[in-house]
């Protein structure tokens, strides 16, 4: 199998699902008892919290666990708004956002809040000039991604950072960062942020488990109310084993420079082939993260390639996961033409992809070119 949907979710590595199925089997104790089965494994929620935290470059106190980065986003979107409830009912965000803020912003727009939306280049980005021209005195928030989902497009976080606090605005930042973290190398600090998303399926932990990091001046509202878990903010038992693969997950992470380099060569290799293909355009900017790489395969529908490529067992997306089929609001907003939209492919890669996987994408793209453009 060719699997190359890793902006999608990725595979879980036999140590990760080993530390995994340890907390499960050996370590069942709840981390709120009192004796030594439930202390121990309070003790590993925080260890592993100080792992994740220590890769964001902050104190382990600021993170808390959720169960998926749409959670972290959706709270993160409701601490900065409360924080700011005096001060503003302006958000900016931008049009290329995963649904996970956009949806979030569209409900809070029909309770009043105005919403602007910055619209991308036709390479995917905003510039941090946008955000400046688009900030306010009453702008509460702004949530920009650091990696487009779609696109690998990297945002000038750093720079809309510095334009807030040049600002008269109170807004917080909040980053998404579920296809940034563990990728491209950053801190919390250097880029600024107020509040930060990660998801842990996207770096090779289970679904079901996220985190949500928040700056110590930054105050939550309680997502849930009850046993007091996550220092009163989050009550509910905590998933330890889930906690623990996130850990895990983390703490197995090559230095990013080292996976970076990987990547950045089947990238480049797949840009290669790809220029030798008739009517291939490449949507994803050249300076993106090379872990994504969207382009359109000729007239042939994404879907169909998508069928085709699956049935030789590649796996590739025609855009988010959560996008279902509808067309890509990211590509749309790029202002891609209807056709190219249609005919989009992702290609997503991970650290455990390899050269041969690019052959056979390749190798299937072309008998997919052959076979599928007749008649279209
Ligand atoms: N944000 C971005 C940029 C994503 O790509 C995704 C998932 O695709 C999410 C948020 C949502 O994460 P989760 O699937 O953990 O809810």
């Amino acid at each position: 199998m060719v699997y190359f949907d890793n902006a999608a979710t990725t595979p879980v590595p036999k140590a990760v699902a080993d530390a995994m199925y340890e907390v499960l089997t050996a370590h069942f104790g709840n981390p709120s008892s009192q004796y030594p089965i439930g202390v121990e494994m309070k003790k590993a929620v925080e260890g592993w919290r100080a792992v994740i935290a220590g890769a964001l470059g902050c104190p382990a106190e600021r993170l808390y666990f959720t169960s998926c980065g749409t959670e972290s986003d959706n709270w993160a979107i409701q601490a900065a708004l409360w924080q700011n409830r005096h001060r503003g009912r302006h958000i900016i965000t931008t049009a290329v956002e995963h649904s996970a803020v956009l949806e979030p912003c569209k409900l809070l727009a029909q309770q009043g809040y105005e919403v602007t939306y910055l619209k991308p280049g036709r390479d995917g980005n905003v510039t941090a000039e946008q955000v400046a021209d688009a900030l306010r005195e009453d702008t509460a928030l702004v949530s920009v991604m650091l990696v487009n989902n779609e696109t690998g497009a990297i945002f000038p976080v750093e720079e809309a950072a510095r334009a807030i606090r040049r600002s008269k605005a109170p807004a917080l930042l909040h980053v998404d960062a579920v296809q940034a973290f563990g990728k491209l190398p950053f801190t919390v600090k250097k880029l600024g942020a107020d509040l930060l998303t990660l998801s842990g399926h996207k770096l090779h932990a289970p679904k079901g488990v996220g985190a949500l990091y928040v700056k110590k001046t930054t105050r939550l509202l309680p997502r849930t109310l009850g046993g007091g878990q996550e220092r009163g903010l989050r009550s509910g038992t905590e998933s330890v084993p889930l906690i623990g693969a996130l850990g895990e997950a983390v703490r197995l992470l090559p230095p990013a420079g080292e996976a970076l380099e990987h990547i950045q060569k089947l990238n480049s290799l797949l840009r290669q082939e790809l220029a030798q293909l008739p009517g291939v355009v490449l949507h994803s900017p050249e300076d993106a993260l090379p872990y994504v790489l969207n382009f359109s395969a000729g007239k042939v529908r994404g879907e169909t390639m998508l069928h085709f490529l699956a049935q030789r067992e590649v796996y590739v997306s025609s855009g988010s996961a959560c996008g279902k089929a509808k067309p890509s609001h990211v590509l749309e907003s790029m202002g891609l033409p209807k056709e190219q939209v249609q005919s989009a492919l992702r290609v997503s890669f991970s650290r455990f992809s390899t050269e041969e996987d690019v052959g056979a994408l390749v190798e299937g793209l072309k008998e997919g070119l052959a076979q599928l453009a007749v008649g279209s």
